[in-house]
Protein backbone atom coordinates (compact mmCIF):
# COMPACT_ATOMS: atom_id res chain seq x y z
CA UNK A 1 0.00 0.00 0.00
CA UNK A 2 2.54 2.20 1.23
CA UNK A 3 4.24 1.38 -2.62
CA UNK A 4 1.35 2.34 -4.46
CA UNK A 5 0.50 5.84 -2.72
CA UNK A 6 3.55 6.94 -4.88
CA UNK A 7 7.15 7.75 -4.31
CA UNK A 8 7.11 10.98 -1.71
CA UNK A 9 4.14 9.37 -0.03
CA UNK A 10 2.99 6.59 2.40
CA UNK A 11 -0.23 5.70 3.37
CA UNK A 12 -1.48 5.83 7.56
CA UNK A 13 -4.06 3.32 8.87
CA UNK A 14 -6.41 4.33 11.15
CA UNK A 15 -7.86 2.18 13.26
CA UNK A 16 -11.19 2.69 11.50
CA UNK A 17 -9.55 1.26 8.20
CA UNK A 18 -9.37 5.15 7.28
CA UNK A 19 -6.19 5.87 5.29
CA UNK A 20 -4.55 8.75 5.03
CA UNK A 21 -1.54 9.80 2.59
CA UNK A 22 1.34 11.78 4.16
CA UNK A 23 4.50 12.97 2.16
CA UNK A 24 7.89 12.87 3.31
CA UNK A 25 8.32 16.20 4.85
CA UNK A 26 5.20 15.45 7.27
CA UNK A 27 6.65 12.28 7.92
CA UNK A 28 10.06 13.66 8.67
CA UNK A 29 8.82 16.35 11.00
CA UNK A 30 6.18 13.90 12.76
CA UNK A 31 9.16 11.33 13.09
CA UNK A 32 11.15 14.20 15.09
CA UNK A 33 8.17 14.76 17.13
CA UNK A 34 7.55 11.09 18.04
CA UNK A 35 11.02 10.59 19.26
CA UNK A 36 10.31 13.49 21.87
CA UNK A 37 7.00 12.76 22.81
CA UNK A 38 7.45 8.66 22.78
CA UNK A 39 5.35 7.58 20.02
CA UNK A 40 6.89 4.49 18.63
CA UNK A 41 6.12 1.31 20.39
CA UNK A 42 7.17 -2.02 19.83
CA UNK A 43 5.51 -5.36 19.79
CA UNK A 44 7.38 -8.63 20.07
CA UNK A 45 6.64 -11.66 17.69
CA UNK A 46 7.53 -15.18 19.11
CA UNK A 47 10.34 -17.03 17.34
CA UNK A 48 9.53 -20.77 17.93
CA UNK A 49 11.30 -24.18 17.94
CA UNK A 50 9.04 -25.90 16.04
CA UNK A 51 10.48 -29.17 17.55
CA UNK A 52 9.30 -28.46 21.33
CA UNK A 53 6.85 -25.87 20.31
CA UNK A 54 8.70 -23.04 23.04
CA UNK A 55 9.44 -19.96 22.54
CA UNK A 56 12.54 -19.32 21.87
CA UNK A 57 13.07 -15.77 21.15
CA UNK A 58 11.38 -13.06 20.53
CA UNK A 59 11.58 -10.51 17.58
CA UNK A 60 11.20 -6.78 18.17
CA UNK A 61 8.87 -4.94 15.92
CA UNK A 62 8.57 -1.54 15.67
CA UNK A 63 5.21 0.52 15.24
CA UNK A 64 4.96 4.21 15.86
CA UNK A 65 1.43 5.53 17.08
CA UNK A 66 1.27 8.98 15.57
CA UNK A 67 -1.68 11.11 16.09
CA UNK A 68 -3.12 9.99 12.76
CA UNK A 69 -2.96 6.27 13.46
CA UNK A 70 -0.24 3.70 13.62
CA UNK A 71 2.38 3.77 11.12
CA UNK A 72 4.05 0.14 10.01
CA UNK A 73 7.68 0.66 9.41
CA UNK A 74 7.57 -0.29 6.17
CA UNK A 75 6.17 3.52 5.76
CA UNK A 76 8.74 5.52 7.87
CA UNK A 77 11.78 3.57 8.07
CA UNK A 78 12.79 4.23 4.47
CA UNK A 79 12.20 8.09 5.73
CA UNK A 80 14.00 7.77 8.76
CA UNK A 81 16.75 6.24 6.89
CA UNK A 82 16.88 8.99 4.21
CA UNK A 83 16.63 11.86 7.22
CA UNK A 84 19.17 9.82 9.55
CA UNK A 85 16.66 10.07 12.13
CA UNK A 86 16.77 6.26 11.85
CA UNK A 87 20.01 6.28 14.50
CA UNK A 88 18.48 8.18 17.29
CA UNK A 89 15.43 5.71 16.54
CA UNK A 90 17.48 2.76 16.56
CA UNK A 91 19.38 3.83 20.00
CA UNK A 92 15.45 3.63 21.31
CA UNK A 93 14.56 0.55 20.08
CA UNK A 94 18.16 -1.26 21.24
CA UNK A 95 17.56 -0.14 24.78
CA UNK A 96 13.69 -0.47 24.96
CA UNK A 97 14.27 -3.81 23.91
CA UNK A 98 16.78 -4.65 26.10
CA UNK A 99 15.02 -3.42 29.26
CA UNK A 100 11.78 -5.08 27.97
CA UNK A 101 13.87 -8.41 27.51
CA UNK A 102 15.64 -9.24 30.54
CA UNK A 103 12.63 -10.17 32.64
CA UNK A 104 12.03 -12.28 29.58
CA UNK A 105 15.23 -13.67 29.89
CA UNK A 106 15.59 -14.16 33.67
CA UNK A 107 12.31 -15.87 33.71
CA UNK A 108 11.98 -17.85 30.52
CA UNK A 109 15.69 -18.23 29.24
CA UNK A 110 14.85 -16.25 25.74
CA UNK A 111 16.42 -14.11 23.57
CA UNK A 112 15.60 -10.95 21.67
CA UNK A 113 16.05 -9.88 18.41
CA UNK A 114 16.64 -6.27 17.23
CA UNK A 115 16.01 -5.52 13.24
CA UNK A 116 19.37 -2.96 12.91
CA UNK A 117 19.14 -0.66 9.20
CA UNK A 118 22.49 -0.23 7.70
CA UNK A 119 22.35 2.99 8.33
CA UNK A 120 22.88 2.25 11.61
CA UNK A 121 25.55 -0.44 11.70
CA UNK A 122 27.83 1.93 9.39
CA UNK A 123 27.74 4.82 12.47
CA UNK A 124 31.13 5.04 14.37
CA UNK A 125 29.11 5.09 17.72
CA UNK A 126 27.34 1.56 16.75
CA UNK A 127 29.03 -0.99 19.21
CA UNK A 128 29.40 1.56 22.07
CA UNK A 129 25.16 2.06 21.86
CA UNK A 130 24.85 -1.85 21.72
CA UNK A 131 26.91 -2.16 24.82
CA UNK A 132 25.67 0.61 27.06
CA UNK A 133 22.20 -0.67 25.97
CA UNK A 134 23.29 -4.29 27.44
CA UNK A 135 25.19 -2.69 30.61
CA UNK A 136 22.06 -0.49 31.35
CA UNK A 137 19.66 -2.77 31.45
CA UNK A 138 21.53 -5.61 32.60
CA UNK A 139 20.57 -7.94 29.69
CA UNK A 140 23.63 -10.11 28.89
CA UNK A 141 25.04 -10.06 25.50
CA UNK A 142 23.95 -13.77 25.10
CA UNK A 143 20.44 -12.78 24.89
CA UNK A 144 20.74 -10.69 22.31
CA UNK A 145 20.47 -11.33 18.51
CA UNK A 146 20.65 -8.44 16.01
CA UNK A 147 18.92 -9.14 12.46
CA UNK A 148 20.18 -7.61 9.68
CA UNK A 149 19.82 -7.93 6.40
CA UNK A 150 21.83 -9.00 3.22
CA UNK A 151 22.09 -5.67 1.75
CA UNK A 152 22.57 -3.59 4.94
CA UNK A 153 25.46 -5.88 5.09
CA UNK A 154 26.81 -5.88 1.84
CA UNK A 155 25.72 -3.09 -0.49
CA UNK A 156 28.48 -0.66 0.68
CA UNK A 157 31.77 -0.85 -0.67
CA UNK A 158 34.87 -3.49 0.42
CA UNK A 159 35.96 -1.22 3.06
CA UNK A 160 32.99 -0.26 4.83
CA UNK A 161 31.88 -3.76 4.85
CA UNK A 162 35.29 -4.70 6.16
CA UNK A 163 34.43 -2.20 9.09
CA UNK A 164 30.82 -3.84 9.98
CA UNK A 165 31.95 -7.30 9.86
CA UNK A 166 34.72 -5.86 12.51
CA UNK A 167 32.06 -4.37 14.59
CA UNK A 168 29.97 -7.67 14.58
CA UNK A 169 32.81 -9.72 15.19
CA UNK A 170 33.93 -7.43 18.28
CA UNK A 171 29.71 -7.50 19.54
CA UNK A 172 30.19 -11.63 19.20
CA UNK A 173 32.79 -11.45 22.15
CA UNK A 174 29.74 -10.08 24.09
CA UNK A 175 28.08 -12.78 23.51
CA UNK A 176 25.93 -11.05 20.89
CA UNK A 177 24.88 -12.87 17.90
CA UNK A 178 24.08 -11.45 14.94
CA UNK A 179 20.72 -13.18 12.21
CA UNK A 180 20.75 -12.52 8.53
CA UNK A 181 17.14 -11.38 7.55
CA UNK A 182 15.19 -11.70 4.87
CA UNK A 183 17.84 -14.53 3.58
CA UNK A 184 17.29 -15.50 -0.11
CA UNK A 185 15.77 -11.82 -1.24
CA UNK A 186 19.14 -10.00 -1.42
CA UNK A 187 22.62 -11.10 -3.12
CA UNK A 188 21.94 -14.79 -1.89
CA UNK A 189 25.59 -15.54 -2.28
CA UNK A 190 25.51 -19.11 -0.33
CA UNK A 191 29.28 -18.47 0.32
CA UNK A 192 28.81 -15.53 2.28
CA UNK A 193 27.48 -16.91 5.28
CA UNK A 194 30.62 -19.24 5.15
CA UNK A 195 33.07 -15.78 6.09
CA UNK A 196 30.19 -13.52 7.53
CA UNK A 197 30.27 -13.23 11.41
CA UNK A 198 26.41 -14.92 11.69
CA UNK A 199 24.79 -16.95 13.64
CA UNK A 200 21.53 -17.42 12.93
CA UNK A 201 19.49 -17.02 9.52
CA UNK A 202 16.15 -15.96 8.96
CA UNK A 203 14.27 -17.53 5.36
CA UNK A 204 12.26 -14.79 4.45
CA UNK A 205 8.75 -15.58 4.23
CA UNK A 206 8.19 -15.34 0.60
CA UNK A 207 10.09 -18.83 0.30
CA UNK A 208 7.84 -20.41 3.33
CA UNK A 209 4.86 -19.71 1.69
CA UNK A 210 3.76 -23.40 0.04
CA UNK A 211 0.65 -24.79 -0.39
CA UNK A 212 0.66 -28.47 -1.13
CA UNK A 213 -0.61 -29.46 -4.95
CA UNK A 214 -0.33 -26.06 -5.94
CA UNK A 215 1.49 -24.23 -9.13
CA UNK A 216 4.63 -24.71 -10.17
CA UNK A 217 6.45 -21.33 -8.67
CA UNK A 218 5.16 -22.68 -5.22
CA UNK A 219 6.93 -25.78 -5.73
CA UNK A 220 10.05 -23.73 -6.84
CA UNK A 221 9.62 -22.12 -3.42
CA UNK A 222 9.32 -25.31 -1.57
CA UNK A 223 12.36 -27.04 -3.15
CA UNK A 224 14.03 -23.34 -2.46
CA UNK A 225 13.39 -23.97 1.66
CA UNK A 226 14.52 -26.89 1.93
CA UNK A 227 17.80 -26.41 0.16
CA UNK A 228 18.49 -23.53 2.62
CA UNK A 229 17.82 -25.08 5.12
CA UNK A 230 19.82 -28.05 4.08
CA UNK A 231 22.20 -25.56 3.46
CA UNK A 232 21.97 -24.08 7.18
CA UNK A 233 22.20 -27.76 8.49
CA UNK A 234 25.55 -28.40 7.24
CA UNK A 235 26.95 -24.82 7.94
CA UNK A 236 25.27 -25.40 11.31
CA UNK A 237 23.70 -22.65 11.89
CA UNK A 238 20.11 -22.06 12.58
CA UNK A 239 17.89 -21.40 10.21
CA UNK A 240 14.24 -19.17 11.05
CA UNK A 241 11.36 -19.71 8.63
CA UNK A 242 9.76 -16.49 8.70
CA UNK A 243 5.80 -16.01 7.94
CA UNK A 244 4.87 -19.14 9.11
CA UNK A 245 0.64 -18.82 8.73
CA UNK A 246 -0.58 -21.85 8.21
CA UNK A 247 -0.49 -26.02 9.89
CA UNK A 248 0.44 -27.48 6.31
CA UNK A 249 3.51 -25.02 6.40
CA UNK A 250 4.47 -25.49 9.71
CA UNK A 251 4.24 -29.54 9.04
CA UNK A 252 6.60 -29.10 5.99
CA UNK A 253 9.20 -27.00 8.02
CA UNK A 254 8.98 -29.86 10.74
CA UNK A 255 9.54 -32.77 7.95
CA UNK A 256 12.59 -30.35 6.32
CA UNK A 257 14.26 -30.73 10.29
CA UNK A 258 13.54 -27.08 9.95
CA UNK A 259 14.43 -25.47 14.08
CA UNK A 260 12.96 -22.43 14.19
CA UNK A 261 9.86 -20.74 12.83
CA UNK A 262 7.52 -17.44 13.21
CA UNK A 263 4.78 -16.40 12.20
CA UNK A 264 1.02 -15.37 12.82
CA UNK A 265 0.22 -19.48 13.05
CA UNK A 266 2.30 -19.37 16.56
CA UNK A 267 1.35 -15.75 17.38
CA UNK A 268 0.76 -11.68 16.02
CA UNK A 269 3.51 -9.49 17.17
CA UNK A 270 2.14 -8.51 20.43
CA UNK A 271 2.44 -5.64 23.04
CA UNK A 272 4.59 -6.48 25.86
CA UNK A 273 2.03 -6.95 28.40
CA UNK A 274 0.46 -9.35 26.41
CA UNK A 275 3.74 -11.37 25.92
CA UNK A 276 4.00 -11.45 29.49
CA UNK A 277 0.62 -13.33 29.94
CA UNK A 278 1.88 -15.58 26.79
CA UNK A 279 4.85 -16.52 28.38
CA UNK A 280 3.23 -16.83 32.00
CA UNK A 281 0.83 -19.17 30.47
CA UNK A 282 3.80 -21.32 30.02
CA UNK A 283 5.99 -20.89 26.73
CA UNK A 284 4.50 -24.31 24.79
CA UNK A 285 3.14 -22.90 22.04
CA UNK A 286 2.64 -26.42 20.27
CA UNK A 287 -1.57 -25.59 20.24
CA UNK A 288 -1.45 -22.67 18.34
CA UNK A 289 -6.01 -22.29 19.58
CA UNK A 290 -4.46 -21.54 22.65
CA UNK A 291 -2.50 -18.52 21.71
CA UNK A 292 -5.46 -17.54 19.31
CA UNK A 293 -7.31 -17.44 22.54
CA UNK A 294 -5.27 -15.37 24.49
CA UNK A 295 -5.57 -13.06 21.43
CA UNK A 296 -9.16 -13.08 21.37
CA UNK A 297 -9.32 -12.30 25.07
P1 LIG B 1 11.24 -8.22 9.26
O1 LIG B 1 12.36 -7.93 10.18
O2 LIG B 1 11.49 -9.25 8.23
O3 LIG B 1 10.02 -8.59 10.19
C1 LIG B 1 9.05 -9.56 9.88
C2 LIG B 1 7.78 -8.92 9.36
O4 LIG B 1 6.84 -9.95 9.00
C3 LIG B 1 7.05 -8.06 10.40
O5 LIG B 1 6.44 -6.98 9.72
C4 LIG B 1 6.00 -9.03 10.94
O6 LIG B 1 4.90 -8.37 11.54
C5 LIG B 1 5.62 -9.74 9.67
N1 LIG B 1 5.05 -11.08 9.91
C6 LIG B 1 5.29 -11.93 10.94
N2 LIG B 1 4.61 -13.09 10.79
C7 LIG B 1 3.91 -12.98 9.64
C8 LIG B 1 3.01 -13.88 8.94
O7 LIG B 1 2.73 -15.02 9.34
N3 LIG B 1 2.50 -13.41 7.77
C9 LIG B 1 2.78 -12.17 7.27
N4 LIG B 1 2.22 -11.80 6.12
N5 LIG B 1 3.62 -11.31 7.91
C10 LIG B 1 4.18 -11.71 9.08
P2 LIG B 1 6.49 -5.50 10.27
O8 LIG B 1 6.37 -5.51 11.77
O9 LIG B 1 5.51 -4.69 9.50
O10 LIG B 1 7.96 -5.04 9.93
C11 LIG B 1 8.37 -4.89 8.60
C12 LIG B 1 9.86 -4.64 8.50
O11 LIG B 1 10.23 -3.40 9.07
C13 LIG B 1 10.68 -5.67 9.26
O12 LIG B 1 10.80 -6.86 8.50
C14 LIG B 1 11.99 -4.92 9.42
O13 LIG B 1 12.76 -5.02 8.25
C15 LIG B 1 11.52 -3.50 9.59
N6 LIG B 1 11.55 -3.14 11.03
C16 LIG B 1 10.66 -3.45 11.99
N7 LIG B 1 11.04 -2.96 13.19
C17 LIG B 1 12.23 -2.35 12.97
C18 LIG B 1 13.16 -1.65 13.83
O14 LIG B 1 12.99 -1.52 15.04
N8 LIG B 1 14.28 -1.13 13.23
C19 LIG B 1 14.54 -1.29 11.89
N9 LIG B 1 15.66 -0.76 11.39
N10 LIG B 1 13.70 -1.95 11.08
C20 LIG B 1 12.55 -2.46 11.60
MG1 LIG C 1 13.59 -8.94 11.27
MG1 LIG D 1 12.62 -10.80 8.01
MG1 LIG E 1 11.53 -7.83 6.07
Amino acid sequence: AAKAAGKNQISVFHPGLRVERLDRARIAEGLRRALDEDEFVLNYQPVVDLRTGEVHAVEALLRWHSPEGIVPPDAFIPTAEETGLIVPIGVQVLRRACFDARRWHERYGIAVNVNVSGHQLHRPGFVGTVLDALADSGLPGEALILEITETALLATGQQETARVIESLSELRTYGVRVAIDDFGTGYSSLAYLQHLPVDVVKIDGAFTGYEAGTDTASRQRHALTRAIIGLCESLDLPAVAEKVETAEQEEFLRDMRCPLGQGYLFSKPLPAQDLDRLLAGGTGLDRPGRVGGLLAG
